[in-house]
């Protein structure tokens, strides 16, 4: 009996509303609606709190002095991307009512892993923010414990969604694929952010013409030139601003100063504020909660803190990075310009700076749109369209526009170097030497 009792209380929360709806005010989707308890205690809990102290797009505010956003932005966003796709479901066939629950959750918390600049953490850290996804929502948190008060199991469940394992695959699309509420969400807020007029599209069009078809959200074809501008402005948002060389140059400096905090710790030397918050980090030996500690307020705590370190190239990395003064960069193909690369490697050895903190080569690639290629390192779903007579067809195979950039993978290669050191360089003979490699091949700087 009391055993019953327990169930339909468990039963209720999962179908609890909110006496009242809440609207968060929202610059991108104009209100983000809130009627079910379960997301209202989610977005309460701690850890997702903690993604306010996220910025969404990084180092990208040194280029774009609007992208200040944070993740919980986009996080939420991406629920009301989804909340208004499943109020479009409600009545078609193909789609389970009893899934909408499940799928607001992991739209809400499939950001919930990122850590602060979690590009270069990542890298120099070798950690996963997928990884921290799963261990938070599965671990010993608050988010947990809202998500097992719907079911026991249910947290698991949210995870799968996430990882794209679970079992209905038209869940898992909502939120990863070629046309999901994530991507829908990022470009637009990012566009609004920056200020660019790249990606906008008609998404509340192609909410409208979306149709759920057994494993797979399609797009009904009449609404496939609103598809076309979606493609073409995450293809514009990749190349004018995501990998925008100059926030590019903040993310070499950024791990620049996490390399040399990080050998520093380990050589053993005596920092005037110890780096408590990154020990584990240093030692790729990061708890649950060392991360969830860590946010870009504390990150940037050190960072102020470090200007005043003793040791010349961590006090020097810092400072460039809080004071914007950033490396410099030219083209620069490491594939084809090996001598070149060698040679820069040994006269910045002779002009004395260090090479290893003060000259990189980043690379950044993007593929806009790709059809199904099995085996492929990553596998991609086609976005379909819902022809007139109900049969599908892959998107390239009827818009030319999307055709031109399908597989198409563009990489753009840039070397980093601090202009302003190399012109103090004492030795004109070097400088000159290195001014012909950097300058002397039809490259130049740009001022940012
Ligand atoms: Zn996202």
């Amino acid at each position: 009996m009391i055993e019953k009792e327990r169930v339909d209380v468990n039963m209720l929360y999962k179908d609890e509303l909110l006496e009242e709806e809440k609207v968060f005010k929202d610059p991108v989707h104009r209100y983000v609606h809130v009627r079910d308890r379960v997301i209202w205690d989610l977005i309460a809990t701690k850890e997702f709190q903690r993604l306010r102290r996220i910025k969404q797009l990084g180092t990208t505010y040194l280029t774009f002095h609007g992208a200040e956003h944070s993740r919980f932005n986009h996080s939420l966003g991406v629920y009301e991307i989804v909340r208004r796709i499943l109020a479009n479901f409600k009545e078609l066939p193909h789609w389970e009512e009893s899934e909408r629950l499940l799928s607001l959750c992991a739209a809400l918390l499939h950001d919930l892993g990122h850590g602060p600049f979690s590009h270069s953490f990542e890298k120099i850290f070798n950690l996963d923010h997928e990884d921290f996804t799963q261990r938070i929502i599965t671990g010993n948190t608050e988010i947990n414990q809202v998500l097992e008060r719907v079911e026991p199991g249910f947290s698991q469940k949210v995870a799968d969604v996430i990882a794209k394992t679970y079992e209905d695959k038209l869940v898992v699309s909502l939120i990863s694929s070629q046309i999901d509420a994530d991507r829908m969400d990022y470009l637009q807020r990012d566009a609004y952010y920056t200020g660019v007029s790249y990606g906008h599209f008609d998404m509340e069009r192609i909410l409208r013409v979306m149709r759920p078809i057994e494993d797979q959200v399609v797009i009904k074809s009449s609404g496939m030139h609103a598809v076309e501008d979606y493609i073409m402005s995450r293809y514009q948002m990749y190349w004018q601003v995501y990998f925008h060389p100059v926030t590019r140059s903040a993310e070499v400096i950024l791990t620049k100063i996490l390399h040399r905090a990080r050998y520093l710790y380990k050589k053993g030397y005596a920092f005037q504020l110890e780096p408590v918050h990154f020990i584990s980090f240093f030692n790729e030996q990061v708890s649950l909660d060392d991360y969830l500690k860590l946010d870009e307020s504390i990150v940037y705590y050190y960072f102020q803190t470090w200007q005043e370190e003793k040791d010349p190239i961590l006090s020097d990395l810092c400072e460039r990075f809080m004071n914007r003064r950033l490396f410099k960069y030219v083209e620069f193909n490491p594939n084809l310009q090996i001598q070149e690369w060698m040679t820069l490697h040994k006269l910045f050895q002779e002009a004395g700076i260090d090479p290893d903190y003060y000259l990189e080569v980043d690379s950044s690639s993007d593929l806009p749109y790709d059809f199904y290629r099995p085996g492929e390192e990553e596998e991609r779903l086609p976005i379909h369209l819902l022809m007139p007579g109900q049969e599908l067809k892959e998107l390239s195979r009827n818009s030319d526009i999307v055709e031109a950039i399908s597989g198409k993978k563009r990489t753009d290669h840039k070397l980093y170097f601090p202009h302003d050191l190399l012109q103090s360089c004492a030795d004109e003979n070097i400088r000159v030497q290195i001014e012909e490699i950097l300058y002397g091949q039809g490259g130049h700087t740009y001022a940012e």
